[in-house]
C-alpha cells in the first residue's frame, strides 16, 4: 500500500500464509490507478484472507515478494500491444516468455478483451486465459490453484480447464465466455493522488451496450446490456463522495441505461445545493443529448464532450446501425451549446465496409453545416481507420489497403483544416497491424515474439512479418466467407455465429 492511495475497503489482514501472487498492469502506476477493471480484480482477491496479492506496473522498482515466492502472474490485456509490455515484465523477473520453457510456478495468466476476443495469437506465452468478465472465475482459479499447488503443472492446468471461461491451450476445448449479472456496482476501490485521474472515484453504471454498432467488439464482448439499478447506483456516489469530489461515470453507452437522466439529475441538484462535484462521463450518444445531461455537466465542471457519430453520412451510419439522423445531430450540438459547453469532438472511422468518396464528402458538409450554425463552439474531429473485429458482424471484413485510407486520411485533413476544424487521424500503419494481430491465429506466436525483440515499432513488426514468412494481409485485408474456420470460433460468445451471419446479411446486402 502506497502513502498516496486511500483503500474504501477493508483489505484482509492476518495474511499469515503459503500462497502469493502478482497482479500485473502492463503500463504505468498512473494508468494502472485509473483502470477500474484492473483494481476492482486486485480488490476481490485482496479480501481473500488467505491469498497474498500485490498489484506490479511496467515502473514497479520495489516488489513485496520474491519472484521465488509467486504462484500465480496475472496480466490484464486491454489493447493489442499490450504483449510488448507484458513481455518486458515477464524478462525484468527472469521469467521465461513461452509457457513450455517454464517450469511450475509462477503459472502466467491473462484476462482483459483482447484475449477474451481471439488469444490464438498469444496462446504459446500463457498457461492460461481468462475469457470473459473475471471477477467470479478469478477467485475460482485461485481456489483452484492454491489448493493443488502440490500437484504438477500438467495437473493443476488439467483442474483449470474444467473451471467454465478458461482456456488452457495445453487442453484445448470450445470455451464459453462468462458474463457476469452485474449484481454488484463496480467502483474505485483504491484512490490514489498519483492516479492519471487524480483521486476519481469511478463507477460502472452498465457494461455492454445494445446498440450493437457492426463494428463494435465493445457492444458484442459484453451482450446482453446490464444496467447497475438505481438505488445501488445512488448509494455508491453517496459512498464515493465521502472520499471525494471528483466522480466518473463509466460504460461503454452509459446513456443506454434507463436512468442515466434521472442520475445526472440526482448529481444536478445536490451541486445545486452547493455540494462541490466534478463529473466526468465517457463518450456520450447522440440521442443522449438533452438539457438536464449537459447542465449537469456543465454544472459539474466539464467544458468539452465527444460525441461518436462513427460516419459522416446517413447512408453509411445505417449500414453500421448507428441510426443516427443528420437531424439528431445538430439538435445535439444545439443543446449542448445552449447548455454551456465550449466545443465538441465528434469521432468517426474511415474504411468501413462499403465506404464510398461520397460518405467522406458528406462527413465534410457535416462539419461545414456545424461550424456554419455554431460560431464560437469548439468543434474538432477525430477518426480511426476500421480494424475486423472477432466475434461483431464485421468479422468477415477485410480491411482496405494502407495507401487509399491514407488518401482518405489526407482528403480529410485538408478539407477540415480548410474549415478551420482541427482534426486527428490515427495511425494507419498501426491499425493495419491492429487489424493482423485481432484476425491472427496461433500462427502468429513466434512473429510477436520477434516484434517484441526487435524493438515494438512499427519497422519491427514489417521486418518479424518477414522473417517468419506470414502474409499479414491475409489476416488484414482479406474477406473471408461465412463458412471460413476462424481461430477464435472455439470461444462462444452469446447471441453466436449465425446470428452475427445473419446481422452481416441484413447490413451488407
Ligand atoms: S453505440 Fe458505441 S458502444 Fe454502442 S455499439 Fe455503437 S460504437 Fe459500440
Amino acid at each position: 500500500m502506497k502513502k498516496t492511495e486511500k483503500y474504501l475497503y477493508k483489505p484482509s489482514v492476518n495474511k499469515e500464509n503459503d500462497f502469493a501472487m502478482w497482479m500485473a498492469f502492463p503500463g504505468i502506476y498512473s494508468f494502472s490507478m485509473s483502470s477500474l477493471g484492473y483494481l476492482w480484480m486486485f480488490k476481490t482477491i485482496d479480501s481473500l484472507s488467505d491469498i497474498n496479492i500485490e498489484r506490479i506496473c511496467l515502473d514497479t522498482e520495489k516488489t513485496v515478494y520474491n519472484v521465488s515466492d509467486i504462484k500465480l502472474f496475472g496480466f490484464s490485456f486491454s489493447f493489442d500491444t499490450d504483449f510488448l509490455t507484458i513481455f518486458s515484465m515477464l524478462e525484468k523477473y527472469n521469467i521465461a516468455l513461452k509457457s513450455k520453457e517454464r517450469e511450475k510456478f509462477p503459472l502466467v495468466f491473462a484476462g482483459g478483451p483482447v484475449v477474451t476476443a481471439n488469444p490464438e495469437p498469444y496462446k504459446e506465452f500463457f498457461d492460461f486465459f481468462i475469457i470473459g468478465d473475471g471477477e467470479d472465475i478469478n477467485l475460482q482459479v485461485v481456489r483452484v490453484c492454491k489448493e493443488n499447488q502440490h500437484r504438477s503443472k500438467e495437473e493443476i492446468l488439467k483442474l483449470l480447464s474444467d473451471i467454465e471461461g478458461v482456456y488452457v491451450p495445453s487442453f484445448p476445448k470450445e470455451v464459453n465466455k462468462l458474463t457476469k449479472k452485474l449484481d454488484e456496482c463496480i467502483y474505485t476501490p483504491i484512490l490514489s493522488d498519483n492516479a492519471f485521474f487524480k483521486n476519481t472515484f469511478i463507477i460502472e453504471m452498465a457494461r455492454g451496450c445494445y446498440n450493437r454498432c457492426g463494428f463494435c467488439l465493445a457492444s458484442y464482448l459484453n451482450l446482453p446490456l446490464r444496467c447497475v439499478p438505481y438505488e445501488d447506483l445512488i448509494k455508491i456516489i453517496d459512498t464515493g463522495l465521502n472520499y471525494t469530489n471528483k466522480i466518473a461515470l463509466l460504460g461503454a453507452q452509459i446513456s443506454a441505461h434507463p436512468k442515466f437522466h434521472e442520475v445526472c439529475r440526482y448529481i444536478y441538484d445536490k451541486i445545486k445545493s452547493g455540494q462541490e462535484i466534478e463529473m466526468s462521463v465517457s463518450s456520450l450518444r447522440v440521442d443522449a443529448v438533452t438539457d438536464d445531461v449537459i447542465k449537469t455537466l456543465t454544472a459539474a465542471g466539464q467544458k468539452n464532450s465527444t460525441l461518436a457519430i462513427e460516419a459522416g453520412s446517413e447512408r453509411l451510419r445505417k449500414v453500421i446501425n448507428k441510426n443516427l439522423t443528420e437531424e439528431q445531430i445538430f439538435n445535439a450540438v444545439k443543446i449542448a451549446r445552449e447548455n454551456g459547453l465550449k466545443g465538441l469532438k465528434f469521432y468517426g472511422m474511415i474504411g468501413l465496409p462499403t465506404e464510398t468518396q461520397e460518405d467522406l464528402a458528406a462527413t465534410v458538409e457535416l462539419a461545414k453545416k456545424i461550424k456554419k450554425d455554431n460560431k464560437g463552439f469548439d468543434i474538432s474531429f477525430g477518426f480511426s481507420s476500421f480494424v475486423p473485429k472477432p466475434h461483431t458482424p464485421f468479422q468477415w471484413c477485410g480491411r482496405e489497403n494502407t495507401k487509399s485510407l491514407e488518401g482518405k486520411s489526407s482528403f480529410l485533413k485538408k478539407e477540415l483544416h480548410k474549415l478551420g476544424i482541427t482534426c486527428h487521424v490515427s495511425s494507419i500503419k498501426w491499425d493495419y497491424w491492429q487489424a493482423v494481430l485481432s484476425r491472427g491465429d496461433d500462427s502468429l506466436n513466434d512473429f510477436v515474439l520477434d516484434v517484441y525483440k526487435l524493438g515494438g515499432k512499427l519497422g519491427a513488426f514489417k521486418s518479424a512479418a518477414r522473417k517468419n514468412n506470414i502474409a499479414t494481409d491475409r489476416f488484414a485485408a482479406e474477406n473471408y466467407t461465412f463458412d471460413t474456420n476462424l481461430p477464435w470460433d472455439f470461444i462462444k460468445i452469446q447471441p453466436g455465429k449465425d446470428f452475427l451471419i445473419k446481422e452481416n446479411k441484413r447490413l451488407l446486402t
